[in-house]
Formats: structure tokens, C-alpha cells, sequence
């Protein structure tokens, strides 16, 4: 049984203080939903307060990026999976299309931060999807299995114990344009098949495969009814308490 989960990616939203505001609101919104995992990811500067308050409550607290190194050393700017492991996170969401697209993140590097992540014993939420272009072209499958490889590549079959796929089509992301249930389950399957392929039946199994592109209340519970869709990774319509407590009570 894989246990679904509902995570927050908000991205370069909120100061400080009202980034532990929205948590604060959101814990006791959440607090009787046992049937996910409920995560949330806000800006590295609220990381430490946001994991602090939501300590011993049953959201943990994602980070949205790290460095490629493992090694504490001269990288002017970046930050190292274990700085995030140290202030109470559990995750790392590594390759969202807007780092591929703004930040030249690349298959290769997503493989090191994906490495980095596991090295300290973190989660990651690693991020795949083709854009519209792609997609029109009929190249769709092709791209995710390009960009799944190059991050799983070298990973055992026990790491796949830590790492949680997020399929997001680029064309989906704050567009309002979700994917169709059936577009997105076709797509989720597929990439069971390309882990049972790269890893084993058990990895492609066992693996989350989160939905991500527009996610609302309105159509969660809809997403949430395919066979192959462990979540959301939910954008825009995580940044209000309220709208993303619908979204984790989406039974
Ligand atoms: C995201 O940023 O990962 C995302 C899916 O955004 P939105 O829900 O706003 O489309």
C-alpha cells in the first residue's frame, strides 16, 4: 500500500513571518489527516522556524533545492543537504521545471543533488515533465524518461526507499491547466514501467508518483482516483492554509 502524499511547494512566496503564519494555520486544519503524508516547502530563510513549530506535529518540512556537493567547502551561495537535514527538514524537492528552466539545472546535476540528498539520509521529491512543445510533438514520454533515468542513475534498489517522484508537465505549473485524470494516469503508469525497467518490480511498486500542475480543491479528489497517483505536489493553491487543508482532506 503506498501511502499518499499531499506536499506544498511555495515556492519563492512568503517572508518569515508569514511563512510560520501559514503553517501555524494550516496544523491544526490538518491535524486528524492520517491517510497522507502532508509536507510543505517553504523559502530557505523560514526553513528552521517553520520546522521548529511544526515539530511533533504530523507535517514535516521540505526544503527546494541544495547544493551538489557533500563535502562543506567553497560554494558561495549554495547550501548542503545536510544544513537542511540539521534544521529539522525531511526532504528536498530537486529538478521543479522552474529550476531546469531559470537555474540550468540539467539531468546530471538533478543526479548529484539526488545523491547528496540520500548521502545524509533526506527524502527527495525529484521532479519530472515535459513542456508543451514536447508534448505536442509526441515526445512527452520520451523527455520524462530521459529526465527519470538521468536522476535515478546509479541509485540501488534500496535508495528508491527514499525518493518520491513528482510528474509535473511544465505546461500544467501555475497555468491553471491540469492535466486530465487520464492524461496524468497515463503518464504515472508509464513511469512505473520505466522504474521496473531501470530498478525492479518492487521499486515500481513501492514508489510515490505525485501529480503536479494545478492542483485545487476543485480537482484533487478526481486526480486522486487513479490507480497510479500516490498525490499532489501542489504549487499556487498551497499557499493559502484553507485551500491546501481542502486539498490534504481530500477524501
Ligand atoms: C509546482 O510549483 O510544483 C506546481 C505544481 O505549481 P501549481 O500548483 O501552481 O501549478
Amino acid at each position: 500500500m503506498r501511502k499518499p502524499i499531499i506536499a506544498g511547494n511555495w515556492k519563492m512566496y512568503k517572508l518569515h513571518d508569514e511563512a510560520v503564519d501559514t503553517s501555524l494555520e494550516l496544523k491544526p486544519l490538518v491535524a486528524n489527516a492520517n491517510h497522507c503524508e502532508i509536507i510543505i516547502a517553504p523559502v530557505f530563510t523560514a526553513l528552521k522556524t517553520v520546522a521548529d513549530r511544526m515539530e511533533g506535529s504530523n507535517i514535516q518540512v521540505a526544503a527546494q533545492n541544495c547544493s551538489t556537493q557533500i563535502e562543506h567547502s567553497a560554494h558561495t551561495g549554495e547550501i548542503c543537504a545536510d544544513m537542511i537535514k540539521d534544521i529539522g527538514c525531511s526532504h528536498i524537492i530537486i529538478g521543479h521545471s522552474e529550476r531546469r528552466q531559470f537555474y540550468s539545472e540539467t539531468d546530471e546535476s538533478v543526479n548529484q543533488k539526488t545523491k547528496a540528498c540520500l548521502h545524509f539520509g533526506l527524502t527527495a521529491i525529484v521532479c519530472v515533465g515535459e513542456t508543451l512543445d514536447e508534448r505536442e510533438s509526441g515526445n512527452a514520454e520520451n523527455i520524462v524518461k530521459k529526465q527519470l533515468t538521468g536522476a535515478l542513475a546509479g541509485l540501488t534498489v534500496a535508495d528508491m526507499e527514499r525518493i518520491i517522484i513528482a510528474y509535473e508537465p511544465v505546461w500544467a505549473i501555475g497555468t491553471g491547466k491540469t492535466a486530465t485524470p487520464e492524461q496524468a494516469q497515463e503518464m504515472h503508469g508509464f513511469i512505473r514501467r520505466v522504474l521496473n525497467e531501470t530498478h525492479s518490480t518492487e521499486a515500481a511498486e513501492n514508489t510515490r508518483i505525485l501529480y503536479g500542475g494545478s492542483v485545487k480543491p476543485a480537482n484533487v479528489k478526481e486526480l486522486m482516483s487513479e490507480a497510479d497517483i500516490d498525490g499532489a505536489l501542489v504549487g499556487g493553491a498551497s499557499l493559502d492554509a484553507n485551500s491546501f487543508a481542502q486539498i490534504v482532506n481530500f477524501k
